[in-house]
């Protein structure tokens, strides 16, 4: 959905609207400064809100504005009966982990391989919150269902504003217990041992292939993550 009022940036799917071009936003995390890269994840995760919001999710009546100044994207029913009418709905986000799982004392840094990526793309395990779930239980979950790896000590390592439409990401180090790789198949179809002097050598998405692997672009979490193992 497009921002009604003509204020603010237009998108479509993962693109926004700059200089009557429609460009991808994957594009703009290593050309836009941080500032202004989350001002666009805002503007994206609010147009997001709106265009999934149009209707009450209790009673299926079309939603308006509601009257809550400190927010004031806030929906609520248009039902005077619907407990959706005093219930505000709020933007939301949902919350994403990623996994810098190493062994042999930081050595060797675990990449996995979606498969839904071109074959050389590789990068760390991720996965979504579930409900009751602590981010540190999260990590350990999403790697051993993903690769079939155990994990301990996850530390806490940063986080970014993904606008893909709207995730947080939450960045952890961890490292490896016990268990030999086994991806999960579906989700995974490839993980790996990466060491620093292969990483060295892989080259960034956006790049042309060259042969070895493809890490994702600086400007990402992930790559922060991957780089600052690598400097280790
Ligand atoms: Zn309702």
């Amino acid at each position: 959905m497009t921002q009604k009022d003509g204020k603010g940036p237009r998108f479509k799917g993962d693109s926004v609207l700059l200089g009557g071009e429609w460009v991808p936003l994957r594009s703009l995390l290593t050309s836009l400064a941080p500032e202004e890269f989350a001002a666009l994840a805002q503007a994206r995760g609010l147009d997001h809100f709106l265009a999934t919001h149009a209707f009450c999710g209790r009673c299926g009546a079309p939603m308006e504005p509601a009257p809550d100044a400190a927010a004031p994207h806030a929906r609520r029913c248009s039902a005077p009966a619907c407990e959706g009418r005093s219930k505000f709905s709020y933007p939301s986000f949902s919350v994403a982990i990623l996994a810098a799982v190493t062994r042999n004392s930081g050595a060797e840094l675990l990449l996995a391989h979606n498969a839904a990526w071109p074959a050389p793309r590789l990068s760390l395990v991720a996965g979504f919150l579930q409900p009751g779930e602590s981010l540190e239980d999260c990590v350990r979950r999403e790697v051993l269902e993903e690769t079939g790896l155990r994990v301990s000590r996850p530390v806490f390592r940063g986080s970014q504003a993904w606008p893909f439409p709207c995730s947080l990401m939450a960045g952890f180090s961890a490292e490896w217990e016990s268990g030999g790789i086994r991806p999960d198949g579906t989700e995974i179809d490839r993980a790996e041992w990466m060491t620093r002097e292969r990483f060295k050598a892989a080259a960034e998405w956006s790049q042309p292939p060259g042969g070895g692997p493809q890490i994702p672009p600086k400007g990402s979490l992930a790559r922060r993550l991957m780089d600052d193992w690598a400097a280790g």
